[in-house]
Parts: structure tokens; C-alpha cells; sequence
């Protein structure tokens, strides 16, 4: 093995035994550690080596990987080793917000460790796979000696050096999946007071939503320039739209709930005299 490196990995959730499988098969070192006994067993039977606490684990280590529950887990991890960490690359694979992050990166400067930070766009079976990839910033140096490695859990992509970068896609892309997928249960609500099943729905629904993702380059535009104005679909036309969904949900004797908040941003920006522009001027009701 012509580079191979000692990767230790701190929490072996669902996340961490995914990354930790990775990098073994790549025919790498790896140390493992968790805060629960057992859920090793299946890493060491493929070659990982146990260890009984966090200094353990990094002991030696060319790159630490840190995939924990939340922000506070990993201070309660990496606090007490972090005179062991000075000069050694760590990398958090754990979901923190963009402030969270930039934390951990003043943190982690602070005692001589390079740090990334990274945001998972996948769940544990994609990783290893084509369709995994994982957003990183923070230290472009580290990033560039560890990429070989963090190519292993998927396409690795640097986005620069704020530590707050790859969270704040990572959230940005999340929230724009929950509210597709809040919309869906709206719909799926809908269909089965009309007594149609969510599977049927959701066969209609994936060419549906597939083509109108297609729109989001020209709304981007409009949000990019803010320059709002159209000739096509403004905001009244699309009060039109939603007053009635939202009628057609109370018909229906569903609540409304996932409407609501659309419903009142396309409603502040009509009252604010903007009826002519685009839907993409909602976007600015959601400034703080
Ligand atoms: P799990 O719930 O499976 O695992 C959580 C891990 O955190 C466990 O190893 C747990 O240890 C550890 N942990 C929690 N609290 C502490 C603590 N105070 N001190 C030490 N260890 C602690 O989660 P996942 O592995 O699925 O996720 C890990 C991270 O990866 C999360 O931040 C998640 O958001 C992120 N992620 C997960 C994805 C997924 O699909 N699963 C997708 C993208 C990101 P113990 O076993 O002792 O409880």
C-alpha cells in the first residue's frame, strides 16, 4: 500500500461506522473509537483496530475523522485531547450549524489543529458510493492532504475558507429537501381524502417535481440581480394559485399548515405593492 495512513475515527454511530468501512477497504489504518462498547464489532472483524478512549484512538493518527451526535458531543470529545491534537489534521463529519462550526474552527485554532469541516450530502448506505458527496471548508491545506482519503467516503469538494461554508450549503440544501418533502405530505393529505393512495401520488409527483427543479437556474437569477421584474407568472398570479390550494385543502379538511408560511410571504410582498414581480421576490420577506 503505497500511501497508506493511519485515519482514526471518533463515533461510531450509523455515520461514523459508514466512513470507518470506507477507509478500511481503501486499505487503510484505522483506530476506532466509540463512547458505547460494541459497536466496533463488525469494524474489527474487517481490520480496525479497537481502542478504549479518544486519546487512544488518536494517538499516531494522520488524519481524525469526528462523526458525533451534535456540536456539544464534539467538544465533550475532542476538550480534554486536545494537547494530543496540536498539529494533526481533524476533520468534523458532524452535522453543526455554520456558527457551530466556525466555532470549532476558532477552537481548534486555537490549540495548533488544522480543521475542516464537512457536510454529508448522503445517508450511511451511499457512502463509499457514486452518488455520495461531502462539502468541506476550513483549512485548504488540510483538505489537500487529506483529499485522497476523504474521496473514499465520496466526491470531496472544497468550498473555501470560512468553516461556516460547508454547513451553511449543507443546511441550505436540507431545508430546501424538507420543505419539498413538506409539500409532499401536503399533497399525499390531499389525495387521500380523494381516496388515492400516497403511492400513486408519489409516481405523479417525481416527474413533476423532477421538471420543476428545472426553473430553479432562472429564479436564482432573479434572486442573484435583484432585479424581480417579469412578464411571466408575477405574484398575483401566484396568489391566485395558492389562495386556492389553500381553499382546496380546507375542502378537503386537511390542515394547512405547510401552506401557510408560503401563503404569507407571496401575501406580504403582494401588500407591499411588489404584485407584478416574480414569485422569486419572496426571498426578501426572509431576510431576518
Ligand atoms: P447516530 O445517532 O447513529 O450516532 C451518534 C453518535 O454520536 C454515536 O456514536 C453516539 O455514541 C455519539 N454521541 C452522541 N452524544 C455523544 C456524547 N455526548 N459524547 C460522545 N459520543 C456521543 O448518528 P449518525 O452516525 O447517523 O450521525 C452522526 C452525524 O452525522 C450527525 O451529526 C448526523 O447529523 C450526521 N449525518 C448523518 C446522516 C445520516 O443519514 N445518518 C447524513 C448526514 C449527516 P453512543 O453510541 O455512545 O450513543
Amino acid at each position: 500500500m503505497p500511501d497508506q495512513r493511519t485515519v482514526s475515527v471518533l463515533g461510531l454511530g450509523a455515520m461514523g461506522r459508514a466512513l470507518a468501512g470506507a477507509a478500511l477497504r481503501a486499505g487503510h489504518r484505522v483506530p476506532v473509537w466509540n463512547r458505547t462498547a460494541g459497536k466496533d464489532t463488525d469494524l474489527v472483524t474487517a481490520g480496525a483496530r479497537h481502542t478504549a478512549t479518544p486519546a487512544a484512538a488518536i494517538s499516531g493518527s494522520d488524519l481524525v475523522i469526528v462523526c458525533l451526535l451534535d456540536h456539544a458531543s464534539v467538544h465533550s470529545v475532542l476538550d480534554p485531547i486536545a494537547a494530543e491534537l496540536s498539529d494533526v489534521a481533524v476533520v468534523n463529519l458532524t452535522s453543526t450549524t455554520p456558527g457551530e462550526s466556525r466555532e470549532l474552527a476558532s477552537w481548534a485554532r486555537a490549540h495548533d489543529i488544522a480543521f475542516l469541516d464537512g457536510g454529508i450530502m448522503a445517508v450511511p448506505d451511499m457512502i463509499g458510493g457514486p452518488a455520495a458527496s461531502i462539502l468541506y471548508s476550513g483549512d485548504a491545506a488540510a483538505f489537500d492532504s487529506a483529499q485522497q482519503v476523504l474521496e473514499l467516503f465520496g466526491s470531496a469538494e472544497f468550498l473555501g475558507a470560512d468553516p461556516g461554508l460547508a454547513a451553511a450549503h449543507d443546511f441550505a440544501l436540507l431545508a430546501a429537501m424538507y420543505a419539498m418533502f413538506a409539500g409532499f405530505a401536503h399533497g399525499a393529505a390531499m389525495l387521500r381524502s380523494a381516496g388515492v393512495g400516497a403511492a400513486a401520488f408519489a409516481e405523479r409527483a417525481v416527474p413533476w417535481l423532477t421538471a420543476m427543479t428545472g426553473s430553479l437556474p432562472w429564479q436564482a437569477q432573479f434572486i442573484d440581480s435583484g432585479d424581480y421584474r417579469t412578464s411571466v407568472q408575477n405574484l398575483h398570479f401566484n396568489k391566485a394559485a395558492l389562495d386556492a390550494i389553500v381553499r382546496a385543502g380546507r375542502e378537503a379538511g386537511i390542515a394547512v399548515d405547510v401552506l401557510r408560511p408560503v401563503k404569507a410571504l407571496i401575501d406580504e410582498q403582494v401588500a407591499d405593492g411588489y404584485g407584478e414581480q416574480a414569485f422569486a421576490r419572496i426571498v426578501e420577506g426572509l431576510r431576518g
